[in-house]
């Protein structure tokens, strides 16, 4: 009912006993009273996964919506945090103004590293991502690209027929353009927006992802 994020889990894919990745965890509550982590947690459980088994949290920006459980997950599994330092500096300063405006308490946590433009490797077996800096909604949006199963998660980048907000501080209309530019040439098979705008969540193949893209690009 209320307003929570698309949370993606990866699973298996680190070293470790904590193999899990979990990104954008979302909110612990939202403005609605809906106990959103809860919800989390038990729609993992009936996948058999659990929090305390998430090795790491990616943030693809610090939105409220989108990180404000980071700390209690990081408490309870002992996950490292990672996101873009733009967006990392970002939170630490103005960013922080988010918070204040919905009346609540920023997450504290400390990123391991930072995720910079390119492939990063991140599991075993060859787990490979593909970060692309993707400003406009947030100073240091980033998406993520895993080439192996063409799945491109977009946070708040790119929704089904629509594209994220500019008007919060650190917004830019033009910088989102550009940043949108940037994945249409991507061969993707599965998009994954930052929030649900259809059944699901999930934009499935090429042909209508171009659809998509061709769609959002007219709002510039
Ligand atoms: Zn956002």
């Amino acid at each position: 009912m209320g307003n929570n994020c698309n949370t993606t889990v990866i699973t298996g894919v680190l070293k470790g006993d904590k193999p899990h990745i979990i990104v954008d965890p979302g909110h612990i509550s939202n403005e609605a009273g809906e106990e959103c982590l809860a919800s989390l947690e038990e729609g993992m459980a009936a996948d058999h996964i659990k929090i305390d088994d998430v090795g790491l949290i990616i943030n693809t920006h610090s939105h409220p919506d989108h990180c404000q459980s980071n700390e209690l997950i990081v408490n309870r599994s002992g996950a490292s945090v990672t996101l873009s330092k733009e967006e990392d500096d970002f939170r630490n300063t103005i960013g922080n103004r988010m918070y204040t405006m919905f009346g609540m308490k920023p997450p504290h946590f400390t990123p391991l590293f930072f995720l910079k433009e390119g492939g990063v490797d991140l599991g075993k077996d060859g787990f490979k991502v593909q970060v692309i800096l993707t400003p406009g909604h947030s100073p240091g949006s980033i998406c993520l690209y895993l080439p192996d199963t063409k799945i491109l998660i977009t946070g708040d980048v790119i929704f089904y027929m629509s594209v994220g907000r500019t008007d919060f501080p650190g917004g830019d209309t033009l910088t989102l353009k550009k940043s949108i530019e940037k994945l249409a040439g991507l061969d993707v098979e599965y998009l994954v927006p930052g929030h649900n705008t259809e059944p699901n969540g999930i934009i499935r193949g090429k042909d209508m992802i171009k659809r998509n893209f061709a769609a959002v690009q007219m709002f510039f």
